[in-house]
């Protein structure tokens, strides 16, 4: 493990991504707007994937501990600038799994994390599901209860999850559910529910303004019983966890929970996927403002224009470098004072927005139409301000962490 951050990321993982950009260009690229008007989830693309090994637990994992620390926002970035759609069909599933991975213990890993990939001749996906619809931003909200039956060692899911990447296709879904109310977020722990479990059924499949090959829905659970053993971490460590709560609750508030750690660590890999689309639509237009001619000149030669892919590439490359410094951070175990993961997280999905917009207007008419990519990765740059916390959350997430105070 490094333990200098550098920009330099060394020939192995520029190696790593200048494959994944052959990938994204050759197979993601041609696909990625027929996948878009189906709405559907491009299980041939995964599958591809899966045999080039690019959709795999080993993959992530190299990709998360290669000494440059900056492994996992690399593939993220060349990937999602394949497209927005199809990549968060490919790399959904590495959200359940960082949340076994985070929580799970050594024989949970490996009992579940290979079954959520499947194989590459039979290809699975996994979900993470934590939001409901009265508990997005206030995971504390949570309904969803798990009543622990002592006679059969089993646990009792009941409630109704919502927003659910890969919810109800999934063959492993990870579920957050509160096990004492009265602690609020501290009283929650994550269950594992095994394929084919009966109770589990995907509620409403949404459909979107953007992202649309990657598959959303609700999930209900009535009734879910699942082993003991399917609570991540064992009961053991939760009654210890909920012992100290208990404790705390009377000396003082705070403390995290599991949906909690699981986003934490995600959020510089969810900038890297935000800076991938923003790359690719500040490419198309680059190239669009030095070929389009108006008043005998390419429009690039206004400084109007050139200014605003001056200003695009800026913040393309800024945002870029706090998703490195935060991912470096979280690889070498540096604890995010600033809420540096957060930081990255809202830099990297606001320049998405931002340099999209900046795309569309300098394609004139044609951006604004289906002929050109540029109009689709507006639509699919729009959830990078909403999901894994919305702006306003991060916000709130560094505003405390810079100010030691509560900030509401
Ligand atoms: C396509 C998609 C995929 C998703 N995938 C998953 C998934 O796989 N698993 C999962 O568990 N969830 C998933 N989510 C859920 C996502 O994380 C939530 O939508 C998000 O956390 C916001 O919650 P909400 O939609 O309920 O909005 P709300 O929390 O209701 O927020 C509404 C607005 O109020 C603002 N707001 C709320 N509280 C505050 C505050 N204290 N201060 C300032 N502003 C505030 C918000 O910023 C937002 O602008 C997904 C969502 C979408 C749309």
């Amino acid at each position: 493990m490094s333990s200098t951050f550098s920009l330099d990321p060394g020939a192995d993982q520029l190696a790593v991504r200048d494959w994944l950009h052959g990938f994204a260009a050759d197979v993601m690229r041609p696909a990625a707007a027929e996948w878009d008007e189906r709405e559907e989830t491009p299980w041939p693309i995964i599958q591809e994937a899966a045999k080039l090994g690019i959709y795999s637990l080993d993959f992530y994992a190299q990709q998360y501990f290669d000494p440059s620390g900056v492994g996992i926002p690399i593939a993220m970035e060349e990937l999602f600038w394949g497209d927005a759609g199809i990549g968060l069909s490919i790399v959904g599933t590495t959200l359940a799994a960082v949340a076994v991975l985070a929580n799970g213990t050594d024989e949970q890993i490996g009992t579940w994390t290979p079954q959520m990939f499947g194989t590459p001749d039979d290809v699975k996906v996994a979900a993470f599901c934590s939001s409901e619809p009265d508990a997005g931003s206030d995971v504390g909200a949570l309904r969803t209860r798990a009543v622990y039956d002592e006679a059969k060692d089993e646990w009792v899911l009941n409630g109704t999850k919502t927003w659910a990447t890969n919810g109800g296709i999934a063959a492993v879904h990870v579920v957050v559910a509160s096990v004492d109310p009265e602690l609020g977020t501290r009283g929650h722990a994550s269950f594992v529910v095994p394929p084919g479990t009966p109770g589990l059924s995907q509620g409403q499949k949404f459909k979107k303004h953007g992202i649309r090959a990657s598959h959303t829905a609700e999930v209900v659970l009535d009734g879910v019983r699942v082993p003991g053993s399917c609570l991540l971490g064992g009961k053991e460590k939760l009654d210890e966890r909920l012992a100290r709560a208990r404790e705390g609750v009377k000396r003082a508030g705070g403390g995290g929970n599991a949906a909690m750690a699981t986003f934490e660590a995600s959020r510089p890999a969810v900038g890297a996927q935000a800076i991938g689309i923003a790359r690719a639509a500040y490419e198309v237009a680059l190239d669009y403002a030095k070929t389009r001619e108006q008043f005998g000149r390419p429009i690039i030669d206004n400084q109007g224009v050139a200014f605003q892919l001056a200003d695009m590439k800026t913040r393309v490359d800024a945002a870029r470098l706090l998703v490195w410094r935060a991912s470096w951070m979280a690889v070498n175990n540096q604890p995010f004072t600033s809420a540096e993961g957060s930081m990255s997280k809202l830099y990297a999905g606001e320049t998405a927005k931002f340099v999209t917009a900046q795309a569309m207007q300098i394609l004139g008419g044609n951006g604004f139409t289906r002929e050109y990519p540029v109009e689709r990765m507006h639509r699919d740059s729009a959830i990078y301000s909403i999901f894994e916390g919305t702006s306003e959350i991060q916000r709130l997430v560094i505003a405390r962490a810079v100010s030691g105070m509560p900030i509401r």
